[in-house]
């Protein structure tokens, strides 16, 4: 039995806590990584190959050539992030083997996920099973990497050049720390709608040096890109303090936070479903308590 793990280039930050997911499984693993340049990486794998790529490649293309490494392995890992959510799909249908998606918890072939908007576990067990599994990595402890880091990953054959189709995939250039490994998020609800409101959460992230995120009717009103987006259907965080901003906390929002390490939520109400689960809630209009914390801060 043995795992291969694909990494990607973007997702660099995030290596120390998926190869602790693919340590988890308890048994030997390769490591791909997708870059377009040569990198060392050090990592506690059996082998260690690169693929070469570009941000222009078409993923099927990408899938094909990364196929005939994945079949030699029975269990294919990728990171719950947009790379993973687009590649790993694609190579368990050409695989033909089922995915687990979103794997919060791995020990040895017993694997847990999230279903109905984390309102419940779900448990697998994977013994003898052939599949795929996208990892979230804010759910593992990043793992100590032995090795000198001298060595270059072998080159794999790169995937052909796309002909038809020409795709750009650039992730959002911010001077702010990157949403999903930031240790202080301000999530950003519709309870902030004002401008004068937006310039004081700015202000308060630049304080604090915390990233930004929103709900989906943030992003749908275009006040902040889809990437930031917070929940089941956007980015899942955690964070070591996550903000809640005029935000009332539906499943959906809730499934993105559960790993948040401590929750403070303002909201003028103290009913609403993020404030009873918030480490501190303060109830008031954002209007009058953003340049209070200002102030304070
Ligand atoms: C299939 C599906 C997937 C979804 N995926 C996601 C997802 O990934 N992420 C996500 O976030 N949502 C998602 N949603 C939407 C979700 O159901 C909620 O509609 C959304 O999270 C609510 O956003 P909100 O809290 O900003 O807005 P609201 O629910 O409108 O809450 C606004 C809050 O602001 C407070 N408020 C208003 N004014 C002030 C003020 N001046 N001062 C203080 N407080 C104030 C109000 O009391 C209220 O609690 C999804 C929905 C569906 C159907």
């Amino acid at each position: 039995m043995s795992a291969v793990l694909i990494l990607h280039h973007h997702n660099q930050a995030q290596w120390p806590q998926l190869f602790g997911a693919v340590e988890q499984l308890s048994q030997p693993f390769d490591v791909i990584v997708c870059a377009p340049q040569p990198l060392v990486v050090v990592a506690n794998a059996q082998a260690v190959m690169r693929l070469p790529v570009s941000d222009h490649d078409d993923p099927q293309a990408i899938a094909r050539a990364l196929l005939p490494h994945c079949q030699r392995h029975q269990q294919v890992l990728m990171a719950a992030d947009p790379y993973g959510r687009e590649l790993l799909p694609l190579l368990a249908s050409m695989l033909d083997r089922p995915m687990v998606s979103e794997v919060t918890a791995i020990a040895g072939q017993q694997w847990q996920r999230p279903a109905w908007a984390g309102a419940i576990e779900q448990q697998f067990d994977g013994a003898g099973i052939e599949c795929c599994l996208s990892v979230r990595a804010s759910g593992f402890a990043a793992t100590a990497c032995r090795g000198d880091g001298s060595a270059l990953p072998e080159q794999l054959l790169a995937a052909p050049a796309a002909t038809a189709l020409v795709r750009q995939v650039q992730p959002l250039a911010s001077a702010r720390p990157p949403l999903a490994t930031a240790s202080t998020v301000i999530a950003v609800g519709r309870g902030v709608a004002t401008a004068e409101q937006w310039q004081l959460v700015e202000a308060l992230a630049d304080k604090l040096g915390a990233a930004i995120g929103g709900t989906r009717p943030v992003i749908d009103a275009g006040a902040l890109p889809s990437e930031l987006q917070i929940g089941q259907t956007g980015q899942l965080i955690a964070p070591q303090r996550y903000i809640g901003l005029g935000i009332s906390g539906a499943t959906q929002h809730m499934a993105g936070i559960k790993q948040a390490e401590t929750v403070i939520a303002v909201n003028q109400d103290g009913a609403a479903p993020l404030m009873q689960l918030a480490d501190f809630a303060l109830v008031g209009d954002l209007q009058q308590i953003l340049p209070e914390l200002m102030e304070i801060l």
